[in-house]
């Protein structure tokens, strides 16, 4: 595995790849690799020809008072497992080999962007089609894989690859879970025991809205109710969000019809754990985007 930091380094190794038709799968994380980060980098692999998967932890989507600084950070074992699942390239840039001098161009979204974790993360979608824009024009992959446990994500990246024209085919994967149902996160490593315990509470009020829906409720708002009222009794955190949107235009419905994201945010003392369901209209897990 090539272990890169430099943007001229990277530019040379892709200029290769390029130059002898090679098909690259292309999985961009901040780290802190576990097994949602690794199923996006085993498809890769399976699907082509060299996999590059990168390491950055973008100061532009961490807004002032996120976790910008105390993000779990592990570059030796990130670096072991990038090699064990077979990754041919691994960038990991600085944040000054990345941005040197504050950006002039500033890219922003204008749909998709004022619900979910968009509505709480102000600037937040901004800095993601930001970083991303530059690692698609550096790497220029054939797929890029993203995971579904950020979905909201998904949608601003499929639209940023229509809307720009990147030549790059999107493949989004399901969310991988602990035995118990809580969504795999870098970020639960923030949480006590306790909250530990409690954090299942996310995807089993989310699993008790699905059952809603596959029993033929169509009306978002008693789904949600399902939801919230599950999850409030639960937790010690605080509910940021509970909404059911059409996927993946990411707006409001009046009976569900089409399919949609069910989705949730939690305040914790020390991480914001989100969690979501992408379903179909008859209440069917989707589990692959494109
Ligand atoms: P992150 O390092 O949190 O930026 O995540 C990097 C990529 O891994 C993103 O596409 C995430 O959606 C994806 N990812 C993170 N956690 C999971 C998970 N539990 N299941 C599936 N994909 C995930």
């Amino acid at each position: 595995m090539k272990v890169i930091r430099t943007i001229d380094a990277i530019k040379k190794v892709i200029q290769d790849y390029k130059a002898q038709n090679k098909q690259i799968g292309f999985v961009a994380t901040m780290g802190f690799l576990h097994d949602g980060h690794l199923q996006l980098m085993r498809a890769a692999k399976q699907e082509n020809d060299i996999v590059v998967a990168s390491i950055f932890v973008n100061p532009l989507q961490f807004g002032p008072n996120e976790d910008f600084e105390k993000y779990p950070r592990n570059e030796q074992k990130d670096t072991q497992l990038a090699e064990e699942v077979g990754i041919d390239v691994l960038f990991m840039p600085t944040a000054e080999e990345m941005y040197p001098q504050p950006m002039i161009i500033q890219m922003g979204i204008t749909r998709r962007v004022d619900v979910l974790c968009g509505r709480s993360r102000p600037g937040h979608f901004d800095g993601v089609l930001t970083v991303v824009t530059k690692l698609f024009h550096l790497i220029q992959p054939t797929k890029a894989y993203f995971g579904l446990k950020d979905a909201q994500q998904v949608a601003v990246i499929d639209a940023l690859i229509q809307d720009l024209n990147f030549p790059i085919a999107l493949v989004g994967l399901p969310t991988v879970r602990e035995a118990d149902g809580l969504a795999k996160s870098s970020r639960n490593v923030y949480l006590s025991e306790t909250e530990r315990k409690e954090a299942v509470s996310l995807s089993k009020g989310l699993q008790a809205g699905k059952q809603l829906l596959l029993s033929g409720e169509r009306d978002p708002q008693r789904i949600i109710d399902e939801v919230t009222k599950t999850i409030e009794l639960n937790i010690s955190g605080r509910i940021d969000y509970v909404e059911l949107l059409s996927y993946p235009s990411l707006e409001q419905v009046t009976s569900v019809d089409q399919p949609i994201i069910l989705a949730t945010a939690v305040f914790f003392e020390h991480a914001r754990l989100i969690d979501n369901l992408l379903l179909d209209e008859n209440g069917s897990l989707i589990t692959r985007y494109n």
